[in-house]
């Protein structure tokens, strides 16, 4: 299909420059095998799931492949100011897929390409396409070969190129890395339209700067991910503390345990000590039976409390009591209030997909839908006390209409070659802020706080770094990257970058494509 359609003046709507030139003489020679779409169809490019933003696309294009892509970024190179952004599943908070009067490729209609196993010197690793989804990729990959990747994000409705330009943490993390760390190739269309294969010997620049790179490499269309046998079952526990020195305590401990001598899986959150059915003990309970007996809670319990969450996977055919004794065995090294247990046995693949399972319910109450004002933080262990007597106990302490997440994190399990930023201590947590304004503050109050929390971090000179990071000044960039901004700088540049993070920030935006 012809890009004719770009044959249009985009007008200037948000005070920034945008494409003027008549795109029709350059389009008219591209051929796509895919589609493009226009007008009231690119709404869907024009939206994502933090609902905070809306920008409109000059065009949607759905390629069927790199060439698709590679051409489209050569045709945009030749319009002047044109840019262009990837977007895989669009669930970004702050537009970071969306570029106002430029292309957005489309990733997802290229889900189908590139599914081919490999075995490497005994090793298994999967091809995927940027564009497929991380369900789709661990139920083909279970589901044939018995195997799956190792490290994932807690929901799977997310693309492979989405989060490989962020970094894609779990609670695996702290055993295999983030994803990031679990790919060894990459196929990229570069800003310039060349396709290129990178890995860590060949092209690492284009490897590593792609990696937690936001987009602003080039457009990933391949990757190669590590693979592993895939456990059948998973026991999913959950334990609750009241003192945040014994969570902290007890979860670094896991996380800092060699291969086999903890769980397979460690997470937390913070939750509300009152009976709200979202903020509070309700939100505990895996199993709704078991329910949340808060009798139980010492008196000491302050307004909030700790949830450790951990996972042990195992094979149908392993003796009950053999699971039992390993698990009781981790277990009793933990400090947890004691009767406040709860936990479920089932399959690896539900487990990985119990997200899913929240998001349907959510969708048929109508709040998946709502805006997401979302806030997610990398914080040295070193601050995580302060944090906490500060964020949690006081700013948030009534909640926030969604999952409060908080776990440690192993600096030394990520390579510090990539894009990404990070504090500088080896152990540091992920804090998320899942807000759902339906059920909490408003989007203006949910906006208001998570800044007042992230200057608060600033003023008081916490290690700390935003995650999925999006600013509106060269300053915060500046900041947020640190002592890696030049080499990000320079190696954008050698990569001519093309897309654009969020709306007002044009340091990243292409300026040339040619
Ligand atoms: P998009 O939002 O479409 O794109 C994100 C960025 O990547 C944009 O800058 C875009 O231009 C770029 N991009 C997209 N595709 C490509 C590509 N093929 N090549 C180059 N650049 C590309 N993150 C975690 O780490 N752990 C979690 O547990 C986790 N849970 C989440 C749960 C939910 C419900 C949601 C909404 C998000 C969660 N995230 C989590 C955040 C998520 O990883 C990021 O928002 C991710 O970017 C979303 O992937 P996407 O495919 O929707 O990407």
């Amino acid at each position: 299909m012809r890009i004719a359609y770009l044959d249009r003046t985009v007008h200037e709507t948000d005070g920034e420059p945008k494409p003027n030139g008549d795109v029709s003489a350059i389009s008219k020679s591209i051929d796509l095998q895919g589609s493009v779409e226009t007008g009231d169809k690119t709404t869907i490019a024009s939206k994502d799931f933090g609902g905070l933003y809306s920008i409109k696309p000059l065009a949607l294009i759905k390629p069927a492949g790199s060439d698709d892509i590679s051409r489209a970024i050569k045709a945009a190179s030749r319009i002047p100011r044109m840019t262009v952004a990837a977007r895989g599943n669009g669930h970004s908070i702050n537009g970071q897929a969306m570029t106002n009067g430029g292309l957005v490729i489309d990733m997802r209609s290229t889900e189908e390409n590139h599914f081919r196993l490999l075995n490497i010197n005994g090793s298994f690793f999967i091809d995927v396409s940027g564009g497929a989804l991380w369900e789709n990729v661990l139920t083909r990959c279970v589901s044939r070969f018995g195997l799956a990747p190792r490290s994932w994000t807690d929901y799977l409705s997310l693309t492979v190129g989405g989060t490989l330009s962020n970094a894609g943490v779990s609670g695996q993390a702290f055993r295999y890395g983030p994803q990031i760390s679990n790919v060894t190739e990459l196929e990229i269309v570069t800003g310039k339209g060349d396709i290129t294969v990178c890995s860590e010997t060949r092209n690492p620049e284009l490897f590593f700067g792609s990696l937690g790179g936001l987009g602003q490499f080039g457009i990933i269309t391949r990757a190669r991910v590590k693979l592993q046998p895939a456990p059948d079952m998973v026991r999913w526990i959950r334990v609750v503390y009241t003192e945040f020195d014994e969570f902290t305590r007890d979860a670094e401990f896991l996380v800092s345990r060699d291969d086999g001598e903890s769980f397979d899986y460690v997470e937390g959150f913070v939750f509300c000590n009152n009976d709200d059915p979202v903020n509070g003990w309700p939100a505990v309970p895996l199993d709704p039976v078991h329910g949340f007996n808060p009798g139980i809670i010492p008196q000491t319990g302050a307004s909030v409390l700790y949830c450790l969450e951990v996972a042990f996977h195992y094979q149908k055919g392993d003796h009950p009591s053999t699971v039992d004794k390993a698990v009781a065995g981790l277990l009793k090294r933990l400090r947890f209030v004691e009767g406040l247990k709860s936990q479920v046995d089932l399959s690896y693949v539900e487990f990985l997909l119990r997200v899913k399972r929240a998001e349907e319910q959510a969708k048929a109450n109508g709040i998946w839908d709502a805006p997401h004002p979302w806030l997610n933080l990398f914080i040295s262990k070193s601050n995580i006390v302060d944090f906490d007597q500060t964020v949690f106990k006081k700013m948030v302490k009534d909640g926030i209409g969604g999952p409060m997440l908080i776990y440690p994190l192993m600096r030394s399990k990520w390579d510090n070659r990539t894009s990404v930023a990070l504090p500088d201590s080896e152990i540091f947590y992920l804090v998320a802020l899942l807000r759902f304004v339906s059920r909490g503050p408003s989007v203006e109050e949910s906006v208001a706080q998570n800044r007042e929390i992230v200057e608060w971090c600033i003023k008081e000179g916490l290690d700390f770094k935003l995650y999925l990071p999006h600013y509106q000044s060269k300053e915060g960039w500046k900041r947020h990257f640190g002592d890696q901004w030049t080499r990000f700088v320079e190696r954008k540049a050698s990569f001519d970058p093309m897309a654009i993070l969020a709306p007002g920030q044009n340091i990243f935006k292409r300026t040339h494509l040619s």
